[in-house]
């Protein structure tokens, strides 16, 4: 589960960082809609990853 979960963190942190290297809005601290909803999801894996027991 724990390597499922970190698979998961991996992608979508590459996604959140292809995305925003293309994006102008987002390189600028000032996240479009489509931005924001790939940071949450990298976030919210983020937190499940470094939280995981
Ligand atoms: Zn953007």
């Amino acid at each position: 589960m724990a390597d499922d979960l970190h698979t998961r963190y991996m992608r979508a942190a590459d996604i959140w960082d292809a995305y925003r290297a293309g994006c102008t809005t987002c390189q600028h601290d000032t996240r479009c809609a489509a931005g924001v909803r790939l940071f949450e999801r990298f976030t919210r894996l983020q937190d499940a990853y470094l939280n995981r027991s």
